[in-house]
């Protein structure tokens, strides 16, 4: 269970261990708290810590589209869970390019 990321080059070093602290929560419960312990540790607000994120794309190296092998993009901590359930997914470009033909399955 690893989560793999793409860094802006931007980023420096402690903007990307407050990416990694980020998405190091996967429990959907406390999201809330989590973000303002971030914010709080490092001594930035909201809005520095969501344009950061925005630098850093995170993706689940285990969870790969089933038609072309490209990993699953995270959006928020919470999908870790979810996608993690998935027994297969195809990407967004697969789906649209298929018209429809191959759809995710629960
Ligand atoms: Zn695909």
């Amino acid at each position: 269970m690893s989560v793999d990321f793409v860094f802006d080059p931007t980023l420096n070093e402690i903007t990307t261990d407050l990416c990694r602290d980020y998405w190091s929560y996967s429990s959907p419960n406390n999201y809330i708290a989590h973000v303002e312990l971030l914010c709080q540790s490092y001594g930035i607000n909201y809005f520095l810590l969501f344009s950061t994120l925005t630098k850093c794309q995170a993706y689940l190296d285990n969870v790969r589209c089933d038609f072309c092998g490209r990993p699953y993009e995270l959006d928020v901590p919470a999908d870790i869970p979810y996608a993690r359930s998935l027994r297969s997914w195809f990407c967004e470009g697969c789906i649209s390019f298929s018209g429809g033909q191959i759809t995710v399955s629960r």
